[in-house]
């Protein structure tokens, strides 16, 4: 396949053609158009944001930093790379990332091939041609023979629908979409809509500035202390000359891609004392590895009731007044089957005279007004809200793009009943579009960056596999999918995962089919069962060489 070198202008009437056009340069696309550069390909990246960097691009809220340690949430696949940077403290702040993403962007020379501003609004398959059409917010419209989709999944910020939001007088600010300007709560009263990761990690920084602060909590979460602290060099030094053990770990062992202990018993295998001395030793080491204190904590209700309680506690002891530390107790879900939070001294913010909570759950909003919150019971008067509401994930970005496969049918016509893929890779009747971390996958579910850079190997090893064999097309067979999606299912409904109205389970948008959406199995043996598909010479896909015509996808 022939494609143009270089991008002249910005002639509206193009020819211009890629090998592969990608969605987003946040750590998915950035890496997806490194590898495919290294292999000889055209890549063309659209990034709708003014920068690279993806969700770390957009959610500059107070507080933002990642759940995940630094020094495993980072690119593996250069040795100098990981080598090189320091990063400063336990969980990188959001500049931090920041900086982290441009740096790979300049280091490996990878915006020259990245639009930034420019959001794709349309791709359509070309049967004829066996090439894609990508149309952008520009109005240009190129071609490419694949097309990837690295468009994140908690990148669409999802307004609430209350009504007299548009009529408030002061300041509207969405964490998932943060205004780049250092914003001064100093002063003013301040209301946070939610209680994610999101307002969980906000809510202690805004409390220090704002005269008020009331938090409107519909569903209570469970957190876990970050205990987040510098960086020594020593400790970055010792952790890099283990990054070898580490990173394969994280590959090839973990479930969810990260370097912790495996546990090796169940909660209820020990008795209380030793069950309690184990919880607390987990909780002040802090970060995600809590629910790894036993290997039964998703699985077993009983089990799980265990660590439920002891967080339960926690909250109580560190909360003084009861009845607020009663509200911050989540009871409405196991612990662990919606994400769990990490934070700085979030509990501990509900003690300050400054900080009021708000059930809407018994006493919900009404409505806003132009300088309050009223609900049912009572208006609280502020000047500035935040929304902490979070997003339409793993598919709202996707479903923003009319993409049209085989026969004229869209993505969003396909996905009407929640989202359908073969190995969260494919979708079958969209022949080379490709979807990194997408439904289907571990995904959101996992270390992002372990899961993004599996995804972009065997994507790379794919469309390498089929220039050598002249082959144009790919798409996932359509009874390989219904089994993937099938056995994506089952796995989940063997856990406690779906027990909880989680956005894992698209609950959280109003109408969105709820399917559990990210692949529970694990990272591990997640990437065996790729590795797999790609030794048998990609089972459950068809594969089309140049020139013949292309097949209907097999059932
Ligand atoms: P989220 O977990 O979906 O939380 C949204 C919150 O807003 C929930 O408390 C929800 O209540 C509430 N809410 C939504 N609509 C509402 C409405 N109309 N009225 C009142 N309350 C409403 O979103 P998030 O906190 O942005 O986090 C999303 C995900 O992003 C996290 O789970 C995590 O994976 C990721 N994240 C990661 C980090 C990190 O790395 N540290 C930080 C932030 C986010 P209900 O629960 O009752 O629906």
């Amino acid at each position: 396949m022939s494609a143009l070198p270089s991008i002249a202008g910005s002639s509206r009437v193009t020819t211009q053609s890629y090998d592969v056009v990608v969605v987003g340069a946040g750590f998915a696309g950035m890496y997806m158009l490194h590898k495919l550069r290294g292999q000889g390909f055209s890549v063309r990246v659209y990034e709708q944001g003014g920068d690279v960097g993806g969700t770390w691009y957009w959610n500059r809220y107070p507080g933002a930093r990642c759940d995940v340690e630094s020094m495993q949430y980072s690119y593996s696949f250069s040795e100098e790379l990981q080598q090189e940077w320091d990063w400063s403290e336990r969980y990188a702040p959001q500049p931090e990332i920041l900086r982290y993403a441009n740096h790979v962007a300049d280091r490996f020379k990878l915006r020259p091939d990245i639009q930034l501003d420019t959001r794709v609004d349309r791709a359509q398959f070309d049967e004829g041609a066996n090439s894609w059409s990508v149309t952008t917010s520009d109005g240009n419209t190129v071609v490419a023979r694949y097309i990837v989709l690295a468009t994140g999944c908690l990148s669409n910020a999802r307004m609430p629908d209350i009504k007299g939001l548009a009529d408030f007088k002061g300041k509207v600010y969405h964490t998932g979409h943060w205004p780049h300007e250092r914003i001064d709560f100093t002063g003013q009263r301040v209301g946070v809509i939610g209680t994610g990761s999101s307002a969980i990690q906000s809510v202690p920084v805004i409390a220090e500035q704002a005269s008020h602060l009331t938090v409107f909590q519909r569903t209570a979460n469970f957190s876990i202390p970050a205990w987040n602290a510098a960086l020594t060099s020593e400790e970055r030094e010792a952790f890099r000359a283990k990054y070898p053990d580490i990173r394969r770990f994280a590959r090839e062992v973990s479930r969810n891609g990260i370097y912790t202990e495996v546990p090796d018993k169940g909660a209820l295998d020990d008795g209380d004392s030793e069950r309690r001395a184990r919880y607390e030793a987990r909780w002040s080491r802090g970060g995600l590895t809590f629910m790894s204190v036993y290997n039964n904590l998703a699985l077993d209700k009983a089990a799980n009731d265990t660590a439920a309680d002891f967080v339960r506690e926690k909250i109580a002891e560190i909360v003084k007044d009861p009845g607020t530390a009663r509200l911050l107790q989540p009871n409405n879900h196991p612990i662990g089957s919606k994400r769990i939070c990490i934070d700085t001294d979030y509990f501990a913010t509900f003690n300050r005279p400054n900080v009021t909570l708000v059930d809407i759950k018994s006493n919900p909003i009404v409505e806003i007004l132009p300088n309050a919150v009223r609900t049912r019971d009572k208006e609280y008067e502020v000047d500035a809200l935040v929304l902490a509401t979070g997003f339409d994930a793993m598919t709202g970005s996707v479903a923003k793009i009319d993409i049209r496969g085989c026969n004229g049918q869209t993505l969003n016509q396909k996905w009407t009943e929640g989202p359908k893929t073969y190995l969260g890779l494919m979708s079958a009747g969209f022949p080379n579009l490709f979807i990194i971390t997408g439904p289907g996958s571990p995904s959101v579910l996992s270390n992002m960056i372990v899961s993004i850079e599996q995804h972009v190997d065997w994507i790379t090893d794919c469309v390498t596999y089929m220039r050598e064999r002249d082959i144009e097309t790919m798409e996932a067979k359509q009874d390989a999918e219904d089994t993937w999606v099938a056995h994506v299912n089952e796995v989940a409904h063997t856990t406690l995962y779906p027990q909880a109205n989680s956005w894992y389970m698209g609950a959280n948008i109003p109408g969105k089919p709820q399917i559990f959406m990210p692949y529970i199995g694990g990272v591990a043996l997640y990437r065996q069962t790729c590795n797999d598909v790609a030794a048998k010479g990609y089972e459950g896909f068809t594969m089309t060489a140049v020139e013949q015509p292309r097949k209907v996808a097999a059932s």
